[in-house]
């Protein structure tokens, strides 16, 4: 049995076929343009396959919930074209299959959950720290919803009493997006992110955000592991510096064997930036399992 995995990005299309171990046996990328250009390219590629299913993890904010009217759209996105786009209608028509759907984020935490280094956990927080910051929230196993989607990469922070910089999100300034994401490190130091590897201040002080996310999340989700990802997350020396202020800043509130092993509680993504598209393949093989 095969399936079809597609990661719709705000810059390109990853289109995949897989098995259900994961297993990627071709993949092409296509540019994102408008939706009337390239989807029907994405509909001809998957047209010809032999597929199952299809997982479709999209660029948000999306629209989740199968009760609604409008389930399946992307909803306020500023990206050309596909603001209130019915992207899970689209290939439903063309291709009559179940189509299992959820944001890239969460995605990603399928695929980790799945096939990597977390397989079998319940309970995990998926954070990607580049352009913008996103994060998944999986709790007892589900993945969480509600009334949209977390959107947890805008979630409201301290700024650290020494950082004049006010903030690059034109929504919140001060949230973890505005003061942590890629050009928010490049526009406060004068320099993209990987040409800032040896300047220790820049990721003492990405640490002390980032530590902060994460200990709001431990405080309200409680997780049993916190996975990130994203091209910020190259800088290697961040996960240390990142575990040492979560500790600090927690305090001893919590004390849990989980938190006393933090190598192994806050870890990198494990499957080599292929966690979105297996994810995809999990999510197809749950929409042809709910549909049976
Ligand atoms: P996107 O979020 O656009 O899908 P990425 O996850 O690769 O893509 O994130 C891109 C952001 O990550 C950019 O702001 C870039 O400057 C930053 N970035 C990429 N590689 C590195 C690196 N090695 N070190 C620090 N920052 C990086
Ligand atoms: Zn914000």
């Amino acid at each position: 049995m095969t399936y079809g995995a597609l990661e719709a990005g705000g810059t390109k299309m990853v289109c995949a076929i897989g098995n259900q171990n994961g297993q990627i046996l071709e993949q092409v990328s296509i540019p994102t343009r408008y939706p009337e250009e390239t989807v029907p390219e994405i509909i001809d590629y998957f047209r010809k396959k032999e597929i199952a299913a299809l997982g479709i993890a999209c660029f948000g904010p999306l629209n989740l919930n199968q009760r609604s009217a409008t389930y399946g759209y992307i909803t306020t996105t500023p990206k050309p074209g596909w603001a209130n786009y019915d992207i899970v209608g689209a290939f439903q028509k063309a291709l009559q299959i179940p189509i299992g759907f959820d944001t890239d984020v969460n995605g990603s935490l399928l695929g980790e959950v799945t096939y990597g280094s977390s397989k079998g956990l319940e309970n995990v927080v998926y954070i990607t720290i580049g352009t913008g910051i996103g994060g998944g929230v999986m709790s007892g196993g589900k993945l969480l919803h509600g009334m949209l989607h977390p959107e947890l990469g805008h979630m409201l922070l301290h700024p650290h009493p020494s950082d004049p910089y006010p903030g690059k999100c034109p929504f919140h300034r001060h949230c973890l997006e505005g003061l942590a994401s890629g050009p928010a490190i490049e526009e406060r130091w004068g320099a993209k992110g990987k040409d800032l590897a040896g300047r220790d201040e820049v990721w003492e002080l990405e640490a002390y955000y980032i530590g902060q996310a994460i200990v709001n999340l431990i405080l309200t989700l409680s997780p049993e592991r916190i996975i990130l990802g994203g091209g910020v997350m190259h800088q290697l020396q961040l996960f240390d510096l990142i575990r040492a202020e979560v500790k600090k800043q927690l305090n001893d509130y919590i004390v849990t064997p989980l938190l006393q092993n933090m190598e192994h509680y806050i870890v990198p993504a494990s499957l080599h930036d292929d966690q979105g598209i297996m994810g995809c393949i999990r999510l197809a093989m749950d929409a042809q399992f709910a549909d049976e």
